[in-house]
């Protein structure tokens, strides 16, 4: 044993810890994927531009992969309330809460 391995939460069998599954059962490595999910591909400053010259578009929301509330948002942009939408999503990007279609925050 040594300490590049872990034990399968499911199976207990030992495994790398870098790996994403375990080779045995196929369970996510819960250290792997809890880092993984921290990091968006994506990132703020083009999300962030995005959504300050092409809000109206919701540029950002289809950058993130975020179909369905991007066609919401143009939509809500026709009864204005849309504009608030977007000036919440530049702060949530700013302050790097906003989250890609995944779930993983943008970084700058
Ligand atoms: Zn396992």
């Amino acid at each position: 044993m040594t300490n590049n391995n872990i034990f399968c939460s499911n199976c207990a069998y030992e495994f790398c810890k870098d790996a994403t599954l375990c080779p045995k059962c196929g369970k996510e490595n819960p250290y792997i994927t809890k880092y993984v999910r921290h990091l968006s591909k994506k990132k703020c400053i083009v999300a962030f531009l995005l959504c300050l010259f092409f809000g109206s578009f919701s540029m950002h929301r289809f950058y993130v992969g975020k179909i369905g509330s991007a066609l919401m948002q143009i939509l809500s942009c026709l009864l204005v309330i849309g504009y608030l939408w977007i000036l919440i999503d530049i702060f949530l990007i700013a302050l790097e809460k906003f989250e890609d279609d995944d779930g993983n925050k943008l970084k700058w």
